[in-house]
């Protein structure tokens, strides 16, 4: 027996709305007119030239840096533009660099319940075993008590995932996580950000891997000159880019 068609539900509000950003660094224009929706559970991943704004506005998602004029919402909250609110969207907001930015004198473990502990006031217990579980997810549990210079580039970015997925973010940034690993290293780290990804976490992550924009995105953006020249799905990206600047981006990475 066929089950009954469910009601149309509301279509659900965007976890990230992005419009009309502009961002300025003096008289650089970086950020031209930014408009986009992240919807919950999506994957958007951001390609396109090096300089084109990627990071500027991978770093105004979580209010690393302010823009100049627009707005940005997450859950339907503006942006704060300090003090307590700002703290807040930090937690809801994981975001991992190319650098792995651990604390270097302190365990893995640490590196992942610290946060949790002192930001979020979770009891040190619960937040190490909480860290605990993180690091097992990503396939480091018997790193916890190491430091980070003794993991490899992989293993601290994994550890650098599970501490941002520490705070039980709503969205999850990436940043190039992958550009600063030796090559044997990067398949490691871009399976555990596609577990997250199949497991329902809204991300946008910024690279260069072509093969995992593929496999992993709902959507592809491709930024150039700080604008969004594309907003498709990754098979009309890799097969039908309509601008004549993705072609050519493509051309070059491909
Ligand atoms: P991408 O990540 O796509 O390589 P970025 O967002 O890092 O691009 O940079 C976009 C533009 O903004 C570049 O021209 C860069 O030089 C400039 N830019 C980035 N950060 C700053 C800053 N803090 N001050 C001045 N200019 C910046
Ligand atoms: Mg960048």
């Amino acid at each position: 027996m066929s089950t009954p068609a469910s009601p149309a539900a509301p279509a659900s509000a965007p976890l990230v709305a992005v419009r009309e950003v502009q961002k300025h660094f003096g008289d650089h224009h970086v950020l031209k007119d930014v408009d986009l929706d992240v919807a919950r559970g999506e994957v958007v991943v951001i390609v396109g030239p090096s300089g084109s704004g990627k990071s500027t506005l991978c770093r105004c998602l979580n209010r690393l840096e302010t823009i100049t004029s627009g707005t940005i919402t997450i859950d339907g909250v503006p942006l704060p533009s300090e003090g307590r609110g700002l703290a807040d969207l930090r937690a809801e907001v994981g975001m991992v660099f190319q650098s792995f930015n651990l604390f270097a004198h302190r365990t893995v473990l640490d590196n992942v319940a610290l946060a949790p502990h002192i930001v979020s006031k979770v009891p040190l217990k619960k937040a190490r075993e909480e860290g605990l579980a993180l690091l097992d997810r990503v396939g480091i549990a018997d790193k916890a008590d190491r430091f980070p210079g003794e993991l490899s580039g992989g293993q601290q970015q994994r550890a650098a995932i599970a501490r941002a997925l520490a705070m039980k973010p709503k969205l999850m940034l990436f940043d190039e996580p992958t550009s600063a690993l030796d090559p044997e290293m990067v398949s490691e780290v871009l399976d555990v950000i596609t577990s997250l990804a199949e497991e329902g976490m809204t991300m946008v992550v910024v690279t260069h891997e072509m093969g995992f924009a593929r496999r992993a995105a709902d959507r592809v953006i491709f930024m150039d000159d700080g604008r969004i020249v594309e907003d498709t799905t990754p098979e009309r990206f890799f097969t039908h880019a309509e601008s004549d600047r993705a072609r050519a981006f493509l051309s070059k990475i491909l």
